[in-house]
């Protein structure tokens, strides 16, 4: 992968679809346990239209992904006090890419430029992760 991802039309469709549905409604009125339901309800129609395999999520304090071992699925974990789309999205990244840092970022930012361009834009680096502007 070279250059941002560029997402296709079903993930386009997810991501639209989810946006609709949570993001531009119920988002602002929910805690954070809410948003991370819905998150990762994202994050599983955008891993189906990337037909991507199966994974478990566990709840930590930070955002990583574990892959397969001995076995087991691999495991998306995520920080239960911090939902953040884009994190989320890069953790996918690396379930559907593979380890390279590069892959998953370039996947998590063209689809949330794709489909967040307003909050995109309020974005800043941090490390190698987009955040939010404190
Ligand atoms: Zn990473």
């Amino acid at each position: 992968m070279s250059g941002l991802y560029v997402p296709t039309q079903g993930e386009l469709n997810a991501l639209k679809y989810w946006k609709s549905n949570y993001f531009d409604s119920v988002w602002k009125g929910v805690g954070k346990d809410d948003r991370m339901g819905y998150i990762k309800r994202l994050i599983s129609d955008l891993n189906a239209e990337g037909r991507g395999t199966q994974y478990r999520w566990t709840n930590g304090s930070e955002y990583s992904y574990l892959h397969t071992h001995e076995g087991n699925a691999p495991v998306i974990s995520v920080d239960a006090g911090n939902p953040s789309i884009i994190s989320a999205l890069h953790e996918l990244g690396h379930h559907l890419f593979g380890s390279d840092e590069l892959d998953a970022c370039r996947y998590a930012i063209g689809l949330f430029k794709a489909g967040f361009p307003r909050a995109f834009e309020k974005l800043q680096w941090k490390g190698h992760l987009l955040v939010r502007a404190e």
